[in-house]
């Protein structure tokens, strides 16, 4: 047999299991292709989980005239939070008017464009305030008088990878964790990728029809790396650092500041007892692997917030940093802060119409990852031919089944249904994992039947979940991506809870656990 005539094992293999990768791979399961997806390290471990957690038009993109991005991710914010009501939610910011920054009229008409652009039914419009009598004025500086009031979501950026990773695995996607695509040749009209694990340094290959580079900010390292290209020079990586601190105020809305250099600094509430605040934007270099929030980006952060604070941030404010590198596409702007936050699809097909076909991913944001994942698989349907129909608008993700606006209720039914858990732990398993908290909490019913405890609210039970469901292998899987308990355990009680992980490893045979079955 040639190679040209070679049946290949799967019609597509997805590198990168981060929001793209992962929302690439469930769309096109859910159309009726084969799909083989591969993330060298855990889901979102990349950008994906180091964002601000928004699922936001931007407002601050109306300025570059980024209008088509807008209106698009506009329009995905209720659309997403219908899907996922567990895992986001509408966040009302409150935007105070600065005196010698952007005028009162260029905000009004920002945010009428905002209400008005995309679709909006559930989310209260803008709303004027008066910053001297709103509780929201409370914690800032004297002197703020008008404020707006407009209305965005927010989303456990992490969790939605996984879950979407989960959902591709239920519709029968292969999901590799810890496995890096080390290789990807053309063998005529398919890619044989070779696959290496991370832990063992095993390595095996697979064929795919086509491949998906979503390797987010190993974009070009996979062009250069896996495919030996060295004509890649398309993407802009533009680090941007948050700071966590402990809660500034006692409201549940969030702030957005505009700052003397034309940037905004959101400050957040997050986790209960914290605020976050971000975000920065510089050009990086270097592994994205390694990026860290640096020194002057956290002093930068702590001053932008102290300029609107009555209380100054500090520098020993600050509990936890966290910084990602985001993927944009190198459109030649001059400041990082100003490249597109629009997303590029570039198809390869090596010089040939009946080749195999390679469709690369630049830039994009969590936000309008069911759209980009659209516009990939019109690609895929014209090099493979159309299966099924597009399916993603309305098809909710696993544990959102329930209505938009009923997480308060799922939560009482679950504090009813099981009476011994503490109420905050009820609040986060319904705020993580939805209907399917009861999957988790299946058949117990003393807090004995969570088996050990590591700290905080985190028991063995929950863990096992995630080790069997939803691909947790290490500590810090469990602690900074499938939750943030990070926050709350000690470095005693995250070692306590790697050996007891590791202890459980070999448990599950290797093609369950890659599959999270
Ligand atoms: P990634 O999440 O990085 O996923 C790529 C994956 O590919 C990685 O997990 C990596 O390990 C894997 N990989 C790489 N090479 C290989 C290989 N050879 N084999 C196997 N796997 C490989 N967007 C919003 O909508 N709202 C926000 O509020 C927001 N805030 C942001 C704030 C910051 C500071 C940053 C940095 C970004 C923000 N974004 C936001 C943008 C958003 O986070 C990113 O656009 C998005 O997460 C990119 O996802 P991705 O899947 O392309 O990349």
């Amino acid at each position: 047999m040639t190679a040209a005539t070679q049946a290949a094992e799967f019609d597509i293999l997805v590198i990168g299991g981060g929001i793209n990768g992962c929302g690439i791979a469930r769309d096109a399961v859910g159309r009726g292709y084969s799909v083989c997806l591969a993330e060298m390290n855990d889901l979102a471990s990349g950008t994906s989980s180091w964002s601000t957690k928004l699922i936001h038009g931007g407002l601050r993109y109306l300025e570059h005239y980024e209008f088509r991005l807008v209106r698009e991710a506009l329009s995905e914010r209720e659309l997403l939070w219908a899907n996922a009501p567990h895992i986001i939610r509408p966040l009302r910011f409150v935007l105070p008017h600065q005196k010698g920054l952007r005028p009162r009229w260029m905000l009004r008409l920002g945010l009428f464009l905002y209400d008005h652009l995309g679709g909006r039914k559930l989310l209260p419009a803008t709303r004027t305030l008066n910053l001297a009598n709103d509780p929201a004025g409370r914690p800032l500086k004297d002197g703020f008088g008008t404020g707006f009031e407009y209305s965005d979501c927010w989303v456990d950026d992490a969790r939605l990878v996984v879950l979407n990773a989960r959902d591709a695995a239920d519709r029968g996607a292969q999901v590799h964790t810890r496995t890096e695509v080390v290789a990807l040749e053309r063998e005529g009209d398919i890619w044989r990728a070779t696959l290496k694990d991370r832990e063992s340094g095993a390595t095996r290959s697979v064929t795919a029809r086509l491949a998906v580079n979503a390797a987010g900010p190993w974009v070009d390292r996979v062009l250069k790396g896996a495919l030996k290209r060295n004509d890649t020079h398309n993407v802009r990586l533009v680090q941007g650092s948050h700071i966590v601190v402990r809660k500034l105020f006692d409201h549940d809305r969030a702030y957005i500041f505009q700052n003397g250099d034309g940037r905004i600094v959101f400050a957040i509430p997050y986790e209960q007892d914290f605020t976050l605040i971000g975000t920065t934007d510089r050009d990086y270099e270097g592994d994205p692997a390694d990026v860290a929030a640096t020194e002057e980006e956290i002093v930068y952060l702590t001053e932008a917030a102290s300029e609107y604070f009555r209380k100054p941030i500090t520098r020993g404010d600050v509990v936890w940093t966290y910084s990602g590198v985001r993927p944009l596409f190198d459109d030649g702007a001059s400041k990082a802060q100003e490249a597109t936050r629009d997303y590029v699809l570039k198809l390869d097909e090596g010089g040939r119409r009946d080749g195999a076909a390679l469709i690369n991913i630049f830039g994009g944001k969590i936000t309008t990852y069911r759209r980009l994942a659209l516009s990939v698989l019109e690609m895929i349907e014209k090099a493979l031919g159309a299966k099924g129909p597009d399916w993603t608008a309305t098809a909710l993700l696993p544990g959102g089944d329930f209505p938009t606006t009923g997480l308060a209720d799922l939560e009482a039914a679950l504090a009813r249904d099981f009476a011994f858990l503490p109420r905050p732990l009820v609040a986060r398993l319904a705020r993580s994992y939805g209907t399917r908290a009861r999957d988790l909490l299946a058949g117990a019913t003393s807090i004995d039947d969570l088996g050990p405890h590591f700290g905080a609210d985190l028991y063995g039970r929950e863990v096992a979940y995630l080790m069997q469901h939803e691909w947790a292998r290490r500590a810090e899987d469990v602690l900074w991506r499938r939750s943030k308990l990070g926050l709350r355990v000690s470095a005693e009680q995250a070692q306590a809870l790697e050996a007891w992980m590791a202890g459980r490893l070999d448990t599950a045979a290797p093609a369950e656990r890659n599959q999270g079955a």
